[in-house]
């Protein structure tokens, strides 16, 4: 039944039920089939259901259309087109062909393509995906589309990730005929993922350069009252945010996005919002959606939301956590560790397949998440280190003394809770500092950051977990005992993927030393994450499956490295600005304050001489900063360059960002006029 609160829900979502309604019986059928891949949809059929959509999408006001895209840059993409033409008396009619819809075709040079597109073709197509139902922004009716170029290769993050998800399914699918589940025709990762943001008062917001041209305050001394009192997480939502959130909700609502959790994060000003899970496509585009929901509801509210990783020093920054399990069509979560025997003989092999593609292909795991604003993040002491690992808790060992137990006694080895014997224990318990953590029947990954598309992350999680289960397959096909043997293959697989498992504390320093010893990789940054962009072992993982190319492994580093270098430039870029027109000015206002007074207190002698010299150490690390970058730019390129910046400019932004903060402790009130710390985060 309805109800009255979402009277709304969907109504700017063209839902296949929607499309059931308003097409025949037939048309329909042949858009189900095109949707199941059984069938192509011919031109007719593609005709009825655009003129559908057009006449529903004008209803509700629309005047354009575009596909909705989701380029290399991680931003969603689209180019509107009126419902207009002319017809043969030169009077306007609205217009929306089968042909239109299927195809767009942009220009769109100026995206990054890695050089994919940069000499004879520089034009791109975009396809509709059927799986992903189109939706209504203001005016617009957005169709949800892969990009790719005019030879095919993908330009997006859609396209590898559609093709990994029919790969997965299929791997999946012929394990568990394999183990006797004849019904499973196929299966369908599935992804809840968390959003954190900041939200900061929007004209502050507007004072300080660094905040609206990098996303993030480039210096800024710490709050007096940062997060150490922990009163934040969790705590009461204020009245102006409630109101803002619940804008956003009735936003999601109506776009058919199950907004359903949000709280107060760890930080001052920080906040999440989870959506429930959905099919991993349309999980990422809905996140794509709410992304730009949250911004725009903010702008509307008087806030700046910030998706940055890590806005401000020394608090949390913001993540973006992956929750990942695999559903058959038949209703299945295969990472649930059911209660019979035969449930956890399925978790094991599933679960053992998806801890040895991660063992596999950590690097490539860190790579999906690496991005030069998630360097600030990750590896501080709230997120997830540069070390991949994953924790289990004692479910495996759990399910091992299951399977091995005589007499099948689930609740001996769940137990309940003590003195709340009707809750039954959870299967996994939580380890926060964990990169990957079972959560009871999902893996919750937590590298991500709060800014980026999660897709390249599933690609890899598809692909990798198909490889692994490919190979179980291989393995168990010509088995009499088939679930015997699997457990026993599973076995084998953990017990060869045993050094990435952890359950320690991922934050210490003696685990960073242990995880060396085990042989695991140590990535430090997101540029040096980038040299396992196109590697051999990714190169032949991901064009077994025809998942990318090597020319497309070679663009996509091409794009990462020159995004790398861009983002840096431009910090240093805006930094060197706000010290120049900015800081050195203030301290000269406040030297001249000092130096114009009549008083001859020691006190001041000594504040004049602390200004004096921080505004040579300022004015030397800035000059500094400047030639550092003309430097580097003459003598190197591409990698070399990015790998450059990494080495100098960044810990020279640093040292500079020292002074910087120092002075903004002792400078004059009336004189200091960017928003510090304390302004910004009440
Ligand atoms: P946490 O306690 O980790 O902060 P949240 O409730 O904030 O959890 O978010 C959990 C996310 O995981 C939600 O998006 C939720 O819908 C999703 N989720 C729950 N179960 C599954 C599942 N089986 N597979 C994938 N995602 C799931
Ligand atoms: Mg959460």
């Amino acid at each position: 039944m309805k109800n009255c609160l979402f009277e709304d829900f969907a109504s700017l979502v063209f839902s296949p039920s929607l499309m059931k309604e308003r097409v025949s019986a037939d048309v329909y059928e042949l858009f189900e089939k095109a949707l199941k891949n059984e069938a192509q949809l011919d031109l007719s059929t593609a005709n009825k259901i655009a003129l559908a959509m057009k006449e529903w999408a004008m209803e509700k006001g629309c005047t354009h259309y575009a596909h909705w895209f989701l380029p290399l840059t991680g931003i969603s993409a689209e180019k509107h087109e009126a419902f207009i033409s002319r017809d043969k008396d030169h009077q306007p009619i609205t217009e929306f062909s089968g042909k239109s819809l299927i195809k767009g075709e942009s220009d769109a040079s100026s995206l990054p393509s890695g050089g994919l597109r940069e000499t004879f073709e520089a034009r791109g197509y975009n396809y509709w995906d059927l799986t992903s139902p189109a939706f209504i922004r203001e005016n617009v009716l957005c169709i949800p589309s892969v990009f790719v170029s005019f030879n095919g290769e993908a330009l997006d993050k859609k396209y590898p990730l559609l093709k990994s998800i029919d790969v997965l399914s299929k791997q999946s699918v012929a394990l568990l005929n394999i183990l006797g589940y004849k019904d499973v025709s196929s299966i369908t990762p599935v992804l809840g993922l968390e959003q954190e943001y900041f939200l900061v008062d929007r004209p502050l917001y507007k004072q300080r350069l660094d905040l609206q041209i990098t996303g993030r305050t480039l210096f800024g001394a710490p709050t007096l009252k940062g997060q150490e009192l922990n009163d934040h997480y969790y705590g009461t939502i204020p009245t102006r945010v409630i109101a803002f959130m619940k804008e956003v909700d009735e936003e999601l609502w109506k776009l058919g996005i199950y907004a359903q959790t949000e709280h107060n994060e760890a930080a001052p000003c920080q906040f999440e919002l989870a959506p429930l899970f959905d099919n991993v496509n349309i999980s990422i585009d809905q996140n794509q959606i709410i992304m730009d929901v949250l911004k725009r509801v903010a702008y509307k509210h008087g806030y700046a939301c910030l998706l940055h990783e890590k806005p401000f020093d020394k608090i949390n920054g913001s993540g973006k956590h992956n929750n990942y399990s695999l559903v058959s069509n038949t209703g299945i979560n295969l990472f649930d560790p059911g209660s019979t025997k035969e449930e956890r003989g399925r978790f094991l092999i599933f679960s053992a397949c998806f801890i040895s593609a991660i063992a596999s292909y950590s690097e490539q795991i860190v790579l999906a998440c690496s991005s030069a604003a998630n360097d600030y993040r990750l590896g501080a002491n709230e997120a997830p280190p540069a070390v991949i690992s994953v924790y289990m808790g004692d479910t495996i060992q759990s399910t091992l003394a299951m399977l091995a137990d005589e007499k099948l006694d689930d609740a001996k080895h769940k137990g309940a809770m003590y003195g709340l014997s009707y809750v039954p224990k959870d299967t996994a318990d939580r380890n926060r500092t964990s990169p990957i953590a079972f959560t009871g029947n999902k893996f919750e990954l937590r590298s991500l950051g709060s800014s980026m598309s999660a897709s390249f992350l599933d690609v890899v999680l598809n692909t990798a977990l198909a490889e692994k289960i490919e190979e179980a397959c291989e393995y168990l096909k010509d088995k009499k005992d088939t679930f015997k043997a699997a457990v026993e293959y599973a076995q084998e697989l953990l017990e060869k993927s045993s050094a990435i498992l952890f359950d320690g504390d991922c934050y210490s320093a003696k685990w960073r030393a242990e995880a060396k010893k085990r042989g695991l990789t140590i990535i430090n940054s997101s540029i040096e994450a980038c040299h396992y962009a196109d590697d051999e072992k990714a190169s032949r993982l991901y064009n077994k499956y025809g998942i990318f190319n090597d020319t497309e492994l070679k663009a996509h580093k091409g794009v990462l490295i020159d995004q790398y270098i861009k983002y840096t430039a431009l910090e240093a870029k805006t930094m060197r600005k706000m010290v120049n027109n900015e800081i050195i000015p203030y301290i000269i206002e406040d030297i001249n304050i000092c130096a114009n007074s009549f008083s001859t207190s020691a006190h001041l002698l000594k504040r004049l001489e602390k200004l004096e010299n921080l505004l040579d150490d300022i004015g030397t690390k800035n000059d500094e900063l400047e030639e550092c970058l003309l430097k580097l730019n003459q003598k190197y390129k591409g990698e070399k360059l990015a790998l450059a910046y990494r080495k100098e400019i960044i810990p020279l932004m640093k040292e500079l960002r020292t002074y910087l903060d120092a002075y903004e402790q002792i400078a004059s009130a009336a004189v200091y006029k960017l928003p510090t710390y304390d302004r910004l985060l009440v």
